[in-house]
């Protein structure tokens, strides 16, 4: 337990951002960190209550032991707590950024409305493991001579890679794109997590004996065949990438594009990757321009933060569901999840947000987009008749969702014989991540459709002592 009258003494409180008027001026993230003796404090707030819902299934996916680390942090020991926090999870430095914390919903001081600042603590306590140098890679002792591929190098991939890499298996990386990070990396805006935090863990990964292969795209430049052939077991963690159509017209105009397109470019951009489209028709730039988002997700918000950073006269974004009440009746839905209404910083940052909004067309004039057809709707979502409006738009982007992986790829390779579910996603058990194909595993997104991080870190962790087990007949990874 940390502080015995932590809870009733000290009140919570939040990492601060820089204010936005500095923050859009550009990419860096924004977040200014609590001070070590505040982070202290705030780990004390923490009772140990004994209702495990902050590190149960419905708090956090990977099951961070919470209540300890928290008191080792406020006990002064940073080294055990971080490496209490590893245990659980591969990147805690990424979900100490960028995870909507369930956890923090579930902690008991969330029926006052003041849960400890869980997230906070996670991110200071793998930060310092860092500055310390506690971070280093852990190679095995012992090799089994089993070869393991993984396609993905998101972070259910890097998860499963770094596991199986501490047991002693070959793991061979198999990644299409120039880096790795998948969605942490190419999707996910540098304000929301610098590129660092994976090259480091990259670095660390590789001092642990895993071999990352870029420009790989499996079931196009490579065949699936190969990699099955040349392979004990292979993982298959490449995401859900097949943008949710909103099926309206205007599709075809100049200026209308899916979101991921434009956030990759966007972070290529910034982080001095080479970027094929710019001075093609393809590239895509809010700088002075009226930018519409469609959508309420993650992805819609990083587009809002992206269009600013990018000098964007106005960005509206259109959010089919009510405006949040006031005050929620927390009592009838706790523990419950955060995929609640909220702000984000991005459209804090000064987004006009239109609520009860259905998206009905995008209209435009010689080609090019002028604005976006729209309508308030009903409790069922239904559009109401005569409540049609049109916002001027230069751009919009669509940020409705993914609908499951891209099927041109391996998936059409396999002919059938790797079954998918009804939402079209790669059908794998959820204990043993396994397919209907022998020896090939599914995890993260590509499993379980979009998600989030921890869920992907979680299932990568689990998919991995799945396949130690079925190579090796027992496993020492934990579940
Ligand atoms: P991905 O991260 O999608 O990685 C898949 C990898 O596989 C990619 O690197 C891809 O290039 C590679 N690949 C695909 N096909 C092939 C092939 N045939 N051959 C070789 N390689 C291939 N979650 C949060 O928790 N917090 C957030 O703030 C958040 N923000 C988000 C913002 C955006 C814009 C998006 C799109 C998602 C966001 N998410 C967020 C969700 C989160 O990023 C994903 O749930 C997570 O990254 C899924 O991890 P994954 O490893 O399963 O797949």
């Amino acid at each position: 337990m940390a502080k015995v009258t932590g809870f009733l003494e000290i009140d919570r409180q939040e990492q601060r951002y820089q204010p936005a008027s500095d923050r859009i001026r550009h990419f860096k993230e924004f977040v200014l960190p609590l001070p070590e003796p505040e982070v202290r404090r705030q780990a004390s707030r923490c009772m140990d209550c004994g209702i495990p819902y902050c590190h149960g299934p419905t708090g956090c996916p990977v099951h961070n032991q919470i209540p300890d680390w928290n008191d080792l942090v406020w006990q002064d020991d940073w080294e055990e707590a971080a490496r209490n926090l590893h245990s659980t999870n591969n990147f805690p430095e990424w979900t100490g950024r960028i995870c909507p914390a369930p956890c923090e919903e579930a902690c008991t001081l969330n029926l006052e409305d003041a849960p400890v600042t869980i997230k906070t603590v996670e991110q200071a306590v793998a930060d310092k493991a860092f500055q310390e140098g506690w971070i280093r890679p852990q190679p095995a002792e012992r090799k089994t001579g089993k070869r393991i591929a993984i396609i993905g190098s998101g972070p259910a991939g890097m998860a499963a890679a770094q596991q199986l890499a501490r047991v002693g298996h070959d793991v061979h990386v198999y990644e299409r794109e120039p880096k790795a990070g998948g969605l942490c990396r190419y999707g996910i805006p540098d304000f929301k997590m610098e590129k660092y935090h994976i090259d480091r863990r990259v670095t660390q990964m590789e001092g642990e004996g895993v071999i990352f292969h870029y420009g790989v795209n499996i079931g196009v430049t490579t065949p699936m065949k190969e990699l099955v052939d040349e392979h004990d077991a292979v993982l298959i963690a490449t995401g859900s990438e097949r943008p949710r159509d909103p099926g309206i017209g205007g599709m075809e105009l100049t200026g209308v594009h899916y979101a991921m397109p434009y956030l990759i470019q966007s972070n290529r951009r910034v982080n001095g990757e080479p970027v094929p489209e710019i001075d093609h028709p393809d590239d895509i730039w809010a700088g002075r321009r009226h930018v519409v988002v469609v959508g309420g997700g993650d992805t819609a918000s990083d587009c809002v933060g992206t269009a600013f950073r990018q000098g964007a006269i106005s960005v509206t974004q259109l959010d089919i569901r009510a405006c949040p009440p006031e005050k929620e009746n927390k009592a009838l839905v706790w523990p419950y999840w955060p995929t609640k209404l909220r702000t984000s910083s991005s459209q804090a940052e000064g987004a006009e947000r239109e609520f009860q909004a259905a998206t009905l067309e995008f209209v435009g004039k010689n080609g090019v987009l002028t604005g976006v057809k729209c309508a308030r709707v009903d409790e069922k979502r239904q559009p109401l008749e005569g409540t049609e409006f049109i916002l001027k738009a230069d751009l919009a982007f669509i940020a409705i969702g993914f609908a499951g992986p891209l099927e041109d790829t391996f998936v059409k390779e396999f002919g059938g014989a790797l079954k998918q579910d009804r939402r079209t996603n790669i059908l794998a058990d959820e204990k043993s991540y396994r397919t209907s194909v022998d020896k090939v595993f599914a995890a993260g997104d590509v499993r379980r459709g979009q998600s989030l991080v921890v869920w992907a870190i979680r299932e990568g962790r689990q998919a991995a002592r799945s396949i130690d087990q079925f190579l090796m007949g027992e496993t020492s990874l934990p579940l």
